[in-house]
């Protein structure tokens, strides 16, 4: 175990890496795990800027989440919708899109968590864009000419792949990461790469799949050292993950793109106990549990086996019968 010690070159024809200190290390086998940064953006680089991703930026932060502080939050996605449920803080959150989630959840459910913010009483500024710190770093500056006055500013603008070493490789990058087959192999011979890096050709979804999520990182890593040992197996999990914010958790099984894929309700979304689906072709390509924590397995079932269901079936039937139901039929 090497603490403190960046690797700054890849040769894959000597099977050899090279640290900061410009010692070389051979290796037979080697796993990219080399995850994401955060994204950073243009005008935002003061000293009240913070970012989240390691231990010690949440250290910080949470010193500065206090009563009476203003916050000003850049980014209604995953990060930002956390951070602005555990700010004990006066919260405004901005972000272009006009709802919080909804690259991910859509338009419907998006606005289940912008009623819960602003029932918390977080104010949103969705539809405009923030395009910087003032030179004081006292406010967010917002491309309609408006200013919205900050203590704090964290931005929480998405990840960007560690590709770097991988590039000057001369790997293959895809979909921002880096390309792996089903069984999580490089381009380059016994080079792999797993977790938030990896562009995936998943066995079971089209095109790549690339998941920033710690349960995708924890099984492909598992899954990997298999490989790494000489083994060859495809790596078939769905994505998995959850979120905590106020009162209400959550989990997401799967990967739906919600701009195309039909959302199906089982309850009130506004009661915030509600779950939802989304089908493409007759088969679950995503579900989605709020509040309700009895179908997981369910849940894992549908969206694992792609059985073939109907709107109708997943709003009213028992839900542990389908899989049984549509087994023969996944084509
Ligand atoms: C604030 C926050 C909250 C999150 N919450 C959730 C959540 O609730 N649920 C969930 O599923 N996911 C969550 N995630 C995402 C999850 O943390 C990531 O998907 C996961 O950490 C990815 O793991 P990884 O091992 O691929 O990469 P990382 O955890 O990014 O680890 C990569 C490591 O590689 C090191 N490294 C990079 N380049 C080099 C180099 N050249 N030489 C040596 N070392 C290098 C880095 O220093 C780092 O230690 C969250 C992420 C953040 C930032």
């Amino acid at each position: 175990m090497r603490r403190d010690t960046t690797v700054t070159a890849l040769r894959p024809a000597d099977h050899v890496i090279v640290d900061a200190d410009g010692v070389e290390h051979g290796y037979d086998r080697l796993l990219l795990a080399t995850g994401s940064r955060p994204r950073t953006l243009p005008g935002f680089d003061g000293p009240g800027v913070h970012m989240l991703r390691t231990l010690d930026n949440a250290l910080v932060l949470r010193e500065k989440l206090t009563e009476g502080s203003r916050v000003v939050i850049v980014g209604s996605g995953w990060i930002g919708c956390e951070v602005a449920s555990a700010a004990r803080a006066h919260v405004t959150m901005v972000d272009p899109v006009p709802l919080p989630l909804r690259n991910v959840l859509g338009d419907r459910v998006g606005s289940v968590f912008r009623d819960l913010h602003a029932d918390h009483g977080v104010t949103l500024r969705l539809g405009v864009r923030a395009r910087g710190t003032r030179a004081d770093g006292r406010a967010v500056l917002l491309e309609d000419g408006g200013e919205l006055p900050a203590d704090v500013v964290v931005v929480g603008a998405g990840a960007v792949p560690r590709t770097e070493l991988a590039e000057a490789a001369g790997l293959d990058l895809a979909a921002g990461g880096i390309a792996v087959d089903a069984a999580l192999r490089t381009s380059a011979p016994d080079v792999y790469a797993a977790g938030d890096v990896a562009a995936h050709d998943h066995p079971r979804h089209e095109g790549r799949v690339r998941v920033e999520h710690w349960s995708n990182a924890k099984d492909q890593g598992t899954h990997v050292a298999g490989n790494l040992l000489g083994g060859h197996d495809a790596y078939g999990a769905d994505p998995y993950f959850f979120s905590d914010q106020y009162d209400l958790g959550c989990e997401y099984r799967g990967l739906a793109d919600p701009a195309h894929d039909e959302l199906v309700l089982r309850g009130d979304p506004d009661s915030r106990e509600f779950l939802a689906f989304w089908l493409r072709d007759g088969r679950v390509t995503a579900a989605l549990n709020v509040n309700l924590w009895d179908h997981g397995d369910a849940l894992t079932a549908l969206v694992g086996t792609r059985a073939r269901v109907s709107a109708r079936q997943l709003a009213e039937a028992d839900l542990n019968t389908l899989t049984t139901a549509g087994a023969a039929d996944r084509r």
